[in-house]
């Protein structure tokens, strides 16, 4: 016994120890990043299997995303070092759906009820906009999609809500009902469905939530800050009185508030639960002394903070550096120029180096640079497997071998590949389905059995219904360890091979190896995940990994995400990248104080995800939907201690020490003048008749295109072209 106390406790410090070994009882473990709160969880956890004889089976803990919650069982098995059986370990979405698995009669759910991801119930909106004449102009699908979900993540449905007699919250009221109606037709649940429904049948069903307060007896939850009201409502029904809830977060982290986070949980849990008591962190084990005093200093200019210390043994470091780029193909140039020498002559790894960026669209210059550079990368959280077209189109049949009645996958691959289904005979069973009130599938076999339909439509959709029907008795036929022979032989009959080799969009070939990929990942999941119906389970699994896995995670690579997406993790260097007015901040959040606050979060994520080197970027023009702008950079820079920044030198010219070294510079540049485009030279005075008096420091390019690089002494660092540039020289 004694050698495991050791074990579990010997790399802590004090306070992590105290919070680690913390007698029963609600417990807030409140502190900044780095200070270890994801490790004292797991340690606890380890805790309490090893010393207090906890049961893994009595134990929920929740995690931010499926990867955590898989490197969180890892940690633990590590520690305790046998595998731990039974525990309930998950993001809140994951367990609400292991809950609707077991209990899905009580939820009033079909068996094999399928997750519609955002992508599916953004196109079943689309659909029900369509099949009720509503003009998308008016209504756009994105908006009433954003209603549905934020009334869900609240806890209310369709029937909770009153319009007061306002016309347009009535329409959207009666546009939440109707898409519920669809949804429960389809056996189809959302995201937020998930929790929703999760939630009301614990609260509907007293023996359910008695069984469930008895198994639990403890409930640990990582990143507390994000949660939203409906999954902290949730908490508090599982936990009851019994005072069980071990919770940590940082306030200062909360970065999902524009999806329903509400950082007031953290802020009101005293209140809630008066018997809390709250452990600090203050030591950070992450960070150079540079970075942590950069971030605090950042996020000490928000108003509404809890507020806490965070100090660290490690050294200063580095300082931070700061990038101004001349537009964004340089600023990915240069990024994966630093990444490149890191790798080969500092001897970082690849994933040692994480580019972030504040939307996902910024990813792709760099993803060019990186594969023009031969770097091996990868995109956390974008463009994922599950999410692939050809992934999706299959899935969909699936789906339907699975559950005919899913009119999202109905609809998807209906006449893909083309089979000569058209326009008209969809809106034929779209008509039906409405009247009848039952899914499209049955629809289409309602409308066979009738004439309704010409003969040549009728015999199309005649062979659609019989190939999918043939899946099914395939299906019916296979033994369940048979899931990825079962795949193989959907996918063949789908003909959706034939029909992506065919199209040319050049990318045939990638989308059959992932075809290949989809029945390995069906081999990997038989073998790994035994379960009564695999191929509901297969199918729910997809949905729900969609958000993170990427398909080679072996190859040392860089890592390339959003902001958002960096939470909870670390990396050695870190580039933050488009710190610009108007992209981050987003342009969405400026003028509003919460959500400009929230930005700021975001930011202080991002800087605390560094170990011991990081980068900021900006870029003083970017391409941006289709045009030119000429941002200003982030407000975030002013509120860096200027002392802990340094400007990167470009093309071997230094930028630091602006204007007190202006004279020398000058100086020197007569004495060897090297030349630029229009005469110009480096180090030469200038004067711009709006950015005033500054000094030439660099210059690029040809004939219209050639551009220089000015310092001017109030306006900053900027790149001109000189065609337009009306630059005058002083001396
Ligand atoms: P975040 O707020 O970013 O989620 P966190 O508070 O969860 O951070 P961890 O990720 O648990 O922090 O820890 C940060 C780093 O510090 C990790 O690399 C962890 O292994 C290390 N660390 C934490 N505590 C200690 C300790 N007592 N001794 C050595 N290293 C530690
Ligand atoms: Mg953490």
């Amino acid at each position: 016994m004694y050698d495991s106390h050791i074990q579990i406790l010997d790399s802590l410090n004090d306070a992590q120890r105290a919070a680690v070994t913390a007698e029963a009882g609600n417990r807030l473990v409140l502190a900044g990043a780095g200070s270890g709160k994801t490790r004292v969880l797991v340690h606890r956890i380890a805790w309490l299997i090893q010393v207090d004889g906890v049961r893994p089976w009595s134990l929920l803990a929740v995690t931010f995303t499926n990867k955590a919650a898989r490197e969180m069982r890892t940690r633990i098995e590590a520690i305790l070092g046998e595998p731990v059986g039974g525990m309930w370990v998950g993001t809140f979405h994951g367990l609400a759906h292991r809950f609707l698995r077991a209990h899905w009669n009580d939820a009033k759910l079909p068996q094999q009820f399928q997750i519609l991801d955002a992508d599916d119930q953004f196109r079943m909106i689309k659909r029900m906009l369509k099949s009720l004449n509503l003009d998308e102009a008016r209504w756009p699908p994105r908006v009433v999609q954003g209603f549905i979900n934020r009334h869900k993540d609240n806890g209310l449905r369709a029937s909770h809500l009153d319009s007061g007699g306002d016309v347009i919250q009535q329409r959207m009221i009666q546009l939440y009902q109707e898409y519920q109606q669809l949804c429960e037709r389809a056996g189809a649940v959302d995201f937020a469905e998930l929790l929703l429904r999760t939630h009301e049948v614990l609260r509907d069903r007293p023996d359910l939530l008695h069984h469930y307060r008895e198994r639990f007896q403890h409930i640990l939850v990582d990143e507390f800050q994000d949660t939203n009201a409906i999954q902290y409502a949730w908490l508090r029904l599982l936990s009851g009185d019994a005072d069980n809830l071990f919770l940590v977060g940082d306030d200062d982290q909360s970065i999902y508030g524009w999806r329903g986070a509400r950082v007031e949980n953290i802020q009101n849990f005293p209140l809630d639960y008066p018997n809390t008591q709250i452990l600090r962190l203050e030591q950070n084990y992450r960070s150079t002394g540079n970075i942590l005093d950069a971030a605090n200093a950042l996020i000490a200019n928000n108003p509404t903070r809890l507020g806490k210390n965070l100090w660290t043994r490690q050294g200063t470091g580095e300082p931070i550096r700061r990038y101004v780029a001349f537009n964004e193909v340089d600023e990915a140039r240069f990024v994966v120029e630093r990444i490149r020498h890191f790798c080969q002559d500092q001897g970082l790894c690849r994933s040692d180096c994480a580019i972030l960026y504040r939307t996902t669209a910024q990813s792709r210059l760099f993803e060019e640079s990186l594969i023009q550079a031969e770097l091996p990368y990868r995109v956390y959280g974008g463009q994922r497997f599950f999410e692939r077209l050809e992934i999706k189109d299959s899935l969909a049949y699936l789906r339907l071998v699975s559950n005919p009645d899913d009119d999202a996958a109905f609809e998807r691959v209906i006449n893909l590949p083309a089979r000569g289904i058209g326009p008209r005979t969809v809106d034929v069973l779209r008509a039906q389905a409405r009247e009848t009130g039952s899914s499209l599938w049955r629809s289409a076999l309602a409308v066979l059995s009738t004439a309704t339909l010409p003969t040549r439509a009728s015999g199309a959709l005649r062979r659609f219904v019989e190939l999918i029907t043939q899946m099914q008795q395939g299906r019916d036929g296979a033994d369940e360890r048979e899931l990825p022979d079962l795949f193989q032989d959907v996918i063949q009959a789908t003909g959706l091979p034939a029909h992506y080799e065919k199209a040319k969009d050049g990318k045939g070939i990638e989308r059959l190896e992932n075809l290949e990929q989809l029945v390995e990942a069906a081999r990997r999941f038989a073998a790994e995940a035994p379960a009564d119906d695999l191929l509901a389970s297969f199918l729910a699994h997809a949905a729900l990994e969609a958000g993170e896995a990427e398909a080679d995670d072996h190859v040392d690579s860089v890592q390339l995400m959003t902001l958002h997406s960096a939470k909870g993790l670390e990396f050695h260097t870190v580039f933050i990248t488009g710190i610009e007015e108007g992209l981050f901040p987003h342009g969405m959040s400026i003028g509003e104080p919460a959500r400009l606050e929230e930005e700021r979060r975001l930011c202080y994520v991002g800087m605390t995800r560094a170990r011991e080197q990081l980068y900021l970027t900006y870029a003083e023009s970017r391409r941006m939907h289709g045009r030119e702008d000429y941002p200003m950079p982030s407000r975030f820079f002013r509120e860096l201690p200027p002392e802990l920044l340094e400007e990167v030198r470009a093309s071997g010219v230094s930028r630091a020490g602006r204007v007190s070294k202006k004279s020398a510079a000058a100086a020197n540049a007569r004495a060897n003048p090297v030349a630029l485009a229009g005469g110009f030279y480096l180090g030469q005075q200038v004067v711009h008749p709006k950015f005033g008096q500054g000094v030439v420091l660099n210059g690029e390019g040809s004939g219209s295109s050639a551009r220089i690089q000015v310092n001017f002494e109030s306006a900053g660092m900027k790149w001109l072209v000189l065609t337009y540039a009306r630059l005058k020289t002083i001396e």
